[in-house]
């Protein structure tokens, strides 16, 4: 059992932004938050806590509430199965579908022909790649399977990838003189990397050669193939996705044919790349290479890359706990410009906001704090999950803490704003902490939360983020007042710079991306938040992450609005080019107008959500 939290550690703090409403829900349109606000109203969870463990009847009814709503929701796989019944029909179900894909989070399911699992050499891939054009099938790798989209989905073979890690130096020999000038003058050592390699297998061979990756986003669990072709990115204005480390693509297209690809001035030698490599052939074109990183996977599969990778570095991180109001005058100027990372997270229902920097640390600032991080700052959001309650939840839904305290959150809909004042506040630090940038970047105990997230990146120009941002928190804050439905996360910005690749969500200029996490508690629910996101996301020219949840109208006409029309033109015309069968297509990439041989008018279809 769990410590009972102090009520002075969660104690949060006035705050001039917005006062949330509190009515009592209507008993005829939810009758379980009726039931829930009859037993506890207050804006303080320890109340509920408090009174769980005070009262054998309400305890009772606690969890009997969130159990039938969950149930009413039909959102959880497990229900309560005091007999092991269930469970029993649902594992022997499982084990009849055991061709189905699934992602992690496991809100996208799809039946391919068949699942490879076994593709552990280039030989291999190689093969597959022929026989699936010549039979006419389709084909997608799926690397670590994160992807809270259907970007992996296919009817023909899925590849799983992850038996092709590895990283090692990059033979000189293969370079330029100019690449190896270059390389020598910046401090720059390349790695070849084969594509499902993650980056925390990455990290760990290079901090044995003292070398790191140029930025990290919060986790490290992805593939580089997978999060890079995906745009996937960390913080920074001037710092490009994590696809601008990769610098030459071997890329395997449809019918086995086998491509190096590099932008015009790539670092191959070609005369010792064509006399040692008769099969491969190399293209060095930027208009090639910007479609062949950010893809999803529409060119074919990816077999290897090499990156750049520079001397290992530590980071100093600060942060501060201030309010929206108070960050957004001054945010571009005194944080985003002035910092090798800056974000801020915003709580959209109290306006609190956690300002995160970061640079470079200095020798001093090294023996000063040392490596300072420490699990520490994390505590009070554990001991949230470790509570008696929660922890009760958990083990009748068959379910992590994490989503047994979403659950919680979904039936007292009047916690939350409190709820996410406490998850920010547990990520606050007085002092500055320092260690190696893999330490710092990787968010910990948030991604431990079964979440799902929508994120949808802004141009900065005229304040263009800023007026998505007031935009979004108005929108969460009128559909909780009017529908009782709630973001149960704090929300972030972060910046990033501008990529050349087509697709990338921060293509042609540097762009501000906001996502909107929730707690993945009901499979109906967090559409309903999402929506009027969507809607705004148009409004404001919002591009859409490719490797997080998209809506329904994330397609040809969305992307025409959003996208420069030349890239987008350029790209269809690499798609025609490597894969003029449609051997990659998949429903998506119909749905988004990236087919070979594609009308350059983009389909129109309906945008409702
Ligand atoms: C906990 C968590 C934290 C996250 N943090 C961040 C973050 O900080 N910043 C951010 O920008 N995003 C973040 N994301 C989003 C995440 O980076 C993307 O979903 C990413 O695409 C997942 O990588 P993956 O290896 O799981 O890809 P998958 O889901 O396996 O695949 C994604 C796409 O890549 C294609 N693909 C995979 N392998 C290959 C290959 N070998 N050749 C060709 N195509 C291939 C697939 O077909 C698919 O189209 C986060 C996601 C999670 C779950």
């Amino acid at each position: 059992m769990g410590a009972r939290p102090s009520k002075a550690r969660y104690q949060t703090r006035n705050t001039t932004a917005v006062a949330v409403k509190q009515e009592p829900p209507s008993p005829v349109e939810h009758p379980y938050h009726y039931e829930a606000y009859k037993i506890c109203s207050s804006k303080d969870i320890l109340d509920l806590f408090k009174l769980y463990e005070e009262d054998p009847n309400i305890s009772k009814k606690q969890v009997l509430l969130v159990v039938a709503l969950d149930q009413s929701n039909n959102s959880i796989r497990r229900s309560f199965d005091p007999t092991g019944l269930i469970r029993k029909i649902i594992e022997e179900k499982e084990r009849q579908k055991k061709d189905i894909a699934q992602n992690h989070l496991q809100n996208v399911e799809f039946t391919p022909a068949f699942i490879r699992h076994d593709i552990a050499t280039l030989d291999q891939l190689v093969n597959l790649m022929a026989t699936a054009e010549k039979e006419g099938s389709h084909i997608k790798a799926v690397g670590s399977f994160y992807a809270f989209g259907n970007v992996c989905e296919t009817d023909g073979i899925l590849v799983k990838t992850d038996l092709l890690s590895q990283c090692t130096q990059t033979d000189l020999s293969r370079l330029t003189e100019h690449a190896k000038a270059d390389a020598e003058k910046n401090d720059i050592v390349y790695f070849e990397v084969l594509s499902g390699t993650t980056f925390a297998d990455i990290i760990k061979v290079l901090n044995k050669h003292n070398r790191a990756l140029i930025n990290l986003g919060g986790f490290t669990g992805q593939s580089i193939a997978g999060a890079t072709s995906t745009s996937t990115h960390g913080s920074g204005i001037n710092i490009p996705p994590l696809s601008s480390m990769i610098v030459s693509v071997h890329l395997i297209a449809p019918g086995g044919h086998q491509y190096r690809i590099e932008p015009s001035n790539g670092i191959t030698n070609p005369t010792a790349f064509r006399s040692a490599n008769t099969n491969v052939t190399l293209i060095q074109d930027s208009e090639v290479f910007s479609a062949s990183v950010v893809s999803i996977g529409s060119l074919g599969i990816s077999y290897s890359f090499t990156i750049i990778t520079i001397p290992i570095y530590s980071l100093i991180e600060t942060r501060e706990m201030l309010t929206w109001e108070t960050v957004k005058p001054t945010m571009m100027t005194e944080i985003v410009e002035k910092h090798r990372n800056g974000e801020i997270w915003v709580n959209p229902y109290t306006g609190e906001a956690l300002v995160t920097k970061r640079d470079i640390a200095t020798k001093e600032e090294i023996d000063k704090y040392g490596n300072t991080i420490s699990i520490q700052t994390r505590k009070d959001l554990g001991s949230f999950l470790e509570h008696p309650l929660v922890k009760s939840l958990a083990e009748q839904l068959g379910t992590a803490v994490g989503t047994a305290l979403g659950n919680l959150m979904h039936l007292f809909p009047h916690y939350i704003p409190q709820l996410i004042d406490t998850a920010l506040k547990s990520q606050y630090h007085k002092t500055p902490i320092v260690d190696t940038y893999d330490n710092i970047y990787p968010v910990g105990i948030v991604n431990d939360f079964p979440a799902i997230s929508i994120e949808i990146s802004y141009s900065i120009k005229d304040d263009n983020h800023i007026l998505a941002t007031e935009s979004a928190i108005k929108r969460l804050q009128q559909l909780r007042d009017t529908k009782k439905l709630s973001l149960t996360s704090f929300f972030s910005l972060r910046f990033v710079a501008a990529s050349d690749q087509y697709l990338s969500m921060s293509y042609g200029e540097p762009r501000c991306a906001i996502e909107f996490p929730i707690l993945y508690t009901d499979g109906h629910y967090f559409p309903e938040v999402y929506k009027p996101l969507i809607e705004d996301a148009l409004r404001f020219g919002g591009r859409v992450h490719l490797g997080q949840w998209q809506p329904p109208s994330f397609n040809s006409h969305y992307l025409s609005q959003v996208y420069p029309d030349g890239g987008l033109t350029a790209f269809r015309n690499q798609i025609t080019k490597f894969d003029p069968k449609g051997t990659m297509t998949n429903t998506l990439l119909r749905q988004l107008g990236l087919v070979p041989n594609s009308p350059l008018e983009p389909v129109v279809r309906d945008l409702a959500f």
